[in-house]
Formats: C-alpha cells, structure tokens, sequence
C-alpha cells in the first residue's frame, strides 16, 4: 500500500494549519509516525498520482497465482455448514446461484454492514432473530449485528474569497477542463488529491487522557454531503470550504440486522447516534473549536461568511440531516468477546 502527501497544497488549507497552531495544537509533520495526534497535512493511498486502492496494492501483483482465483459482480449470500464447520459458499448474481466449497476456511470480509448479514442467512446470530426470519440456527452468537459504532461528522461550510476549490472546477467548465488536462498530462493540482486536505487530533476537553476529534478541512461545499446531482450542481456555485469534525471514540452503539431470509432484502439499520453520555458533549467540543478555528485570523483572512447553517447556534448543525456523514467503524463480535465490536482504522485518510 502507497501512502504518500498529496502533490498539490493551496494556502487555505495552510491557514486551517497555521490557525490550529494558533489555539495550541502542534503541528505533527508525519500522524502515521511516532505520533498520531496534532495539526497537518493528509497523508493519502495515491501511488503515481492514483488512487491506490487495496485490490491495486494486494490483489493486482498477485493475479497470476494459480491459488487465486477473483469473481467479481457476484454476491455472497451465505456460508454453508457441516454441523459447525464453514464448507463453502452459496454465491448469487447473473450466472444463477453457485455454491463453492473449501476444505480450509471462509472469511466473511464484506464490510460492517453486509458481513453480519450475510452470518444471519448462515444461521449465526442471535437465535431469536434468525427463527424470526425462518433461519435455521447453525451457531448461537447473538453479538452478531450488534454493536454498530458510527463516526458521526459534523460540519459548518464557509464561502471563501480564494478559487482554490472543488466547487470552482464545476461551476466552471474551462477552469475544470483545464484541471482536468493538468492532471491528465501531470498528476498534479487539485484533482490529484481527495478533497479533504489537512486535519487534526485533539481532545475534546483538557481531562481527555487522548485526542479524541479528529478536526479537517474539505475543498468543497454543497447543501447535500452526498454530492446529489439532480438538482444542478452537486456543489455550491460559489468559492466553499468546509470544516468538518469527528468524535474518535463513540460510546453510542446501534445494530444492522436482516429484515428477512432474503439475500436481495436491505438490511435494517439503528445506529442510535448520541444515545451514549458524552457522545453529544464532545462533538460540541469538536464545532466549537471549528468555530474557533474560523475565527483565527490566518484562516479568517480567507473566509467571506458561513453559509451553513449560518446559525449563531452550534448545536443545530448537529441536528440537521444535511451535516451526517456515515462513517461505520465496526458491528460484529470477535472471537474472544462476542460484545466487542471490531474496530476499523481510521489512521490515514
Ligand atoms: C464516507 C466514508 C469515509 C471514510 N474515510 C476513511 C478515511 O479517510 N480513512 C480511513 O482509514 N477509513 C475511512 N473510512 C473507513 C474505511 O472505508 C473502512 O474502515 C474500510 O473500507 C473497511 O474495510 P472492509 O474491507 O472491512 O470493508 P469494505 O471496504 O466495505 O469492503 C467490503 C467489500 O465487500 C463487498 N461486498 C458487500 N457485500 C457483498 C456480498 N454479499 N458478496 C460479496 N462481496 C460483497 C463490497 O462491495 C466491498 O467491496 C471511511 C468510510 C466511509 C463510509
């Protein structure tokens, strides 16, 4: 896996930096080295100017390896069993289902939210649930599903007066087709790099015994997190950061369960954000030094106004649907505890 620094950094994301320092966060020149709290630059999976993704790193060199073989298009729907011993799988898809076997073993890899659903239509789960949906029961483990943790993100959105931004690449189209070409002929400039540039990790308050925000800046604004595009521009037409922030260590824990024996069926998901004390504290910790930050004259410079929520309040960004970010870290059992949810890196971005 390549890890490197973007290739292209613009001064506004310096300012987010330099007004951090201002309010006493250090400046970490390498998070994934000694130490991986503070204020810097992202580090990102990019290897030659391209995303390096983990089937780019770990599968593409190994291709040729008579062992190995990649379906893809094709979903799991459940392990099969000889008592309790994993033989194989039953996949679905365009070529009909297929059941392929194994004499040794079957790791369920397909992220917090379908790999529960996919131990429930084996029979593993909570024994109530599965006879619920018709489901014989191969194992008992009710941790499966449970223990949903979710890195909630909040943010405020600025507009700028610095066209350094995503939002400027769409809005305009030469300014875009010239990004564009610069990346095509270099790997270079803004569409070389995710739009999130800089972050830090602090704590949420003095007593915290470590950094538990995670607080960024993104080259980007829009009224949807999720870049929705059927109502024009998936941005804002005008210059527009925001600042983001996450809260590391969730208490609040929700579930993601089957709604029935269907491997076609959605999953049901709960992810009972802010049920837990202190969960709601700390991202109000994390916006108000977002707040802070903005006010900093090295980043202030920059900013013309805040364009959501535009509220005295921050709380309300909080609330409001437009400012989630799903971020799922964890849901199913390990082996020695099965309440102990996996817990997914969120080191490098
Ligand atoms: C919005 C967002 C931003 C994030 N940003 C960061 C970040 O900046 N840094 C960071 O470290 N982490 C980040 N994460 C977390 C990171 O993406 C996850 O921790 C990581 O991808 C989990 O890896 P995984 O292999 O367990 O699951 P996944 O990456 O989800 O892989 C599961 C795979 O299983 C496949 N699959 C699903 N169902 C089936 C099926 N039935 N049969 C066969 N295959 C199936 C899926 O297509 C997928 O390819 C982010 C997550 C989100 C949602």
């Amino acid at each position: 896996m390549t890890c490197t620094y973007g290739s292209y950094r613009n001064p506004v994301s310096h300012s987010f930096i330099e007004a951090a320092q201002g309010l006493g966060i250090p400046y970490n020149e390498d998070y994934n080295g000694a130490r991986a709290d503070d204020v810097g630059w992202l580090q990102f999976s990019i290897r030659m100017g391209q995303r390096c993704s983990t089937a780019k790193a770990y599968l593409h060199p190994v291709m040729g390896r008579p062992n190995l073989t990649v379906i893809t298009g094709t979903p799991c729907e459940r392990v099969t069993f000889e008592g309790k011993r994993a033989t194989g799988i039953v996949i679905g898809g365009e070529g009909g289902q297929r059941v392929l076997t194994t004499n040794r073993e079957v790791i369920p890899s397909a992220g917090p939210i379908i790999s529960p659903k996919i131990l429930e239509l084996s029979g593993v789960g909570s024994p109530e649930l599965l006879k619920k949906h018709g489901i014989e029961v191969r194992h008992a483990l009710p941790g499966v599903g449970e223990n949903l943790i979710n890195h909630l993100h909040t943010r405020f959105n600025f507009r700028i007066n610095k066209k350094v931004t995503v939002n400027n690449l769409l809005a305009n189209k030469l300014r875009g087709a010239a990004a564009m070409l610069k990346y095509l002929v270099t790997r270079q400039g803004l569409m070389a790099i995710p739009s999130v540039t800089a972050h830090a990790m602090t704590k949420s308050h003095d007593a915290a015994p470590y950094a538990d925000l995670k607080l960024q800046i993104a080259m980007y604004t829009a009224k949807d997190r999720y870049l929705d595009s059927s109502d024009g521009l998936p941005t804002d037409p005008f210059s527009g950061i925001g600042l983001g922030q996450f809260h590391i260590y969730p208490q609040s824990r929700g579930h993601v369960h089957i709604k029935s024996a269907d491997p076609a069926d959605y999953t049901e998901m709960k992810a009972n954000y802010f049920s837990a004390e202190g969960d709601a504290e700390a991202a109000l910790a994390g916006m108000r030094k977002l707040r802070e930050i903005a006010h900093h004259p090295a980043i202030a410079a920059h900013i013309v106004d805040e364009t959501e929520p535009a509220s005295t309040s921050i709380a309300m960004p909080i609330c409001s649907r437009h400012f989630l970010q799903c971020h799922t870290a964890g849901s199913r059992p390990v082996r020695d505890d099965p309440l102990r949810p996996t817990m997914l890196s969120h080191c490098f971005s």
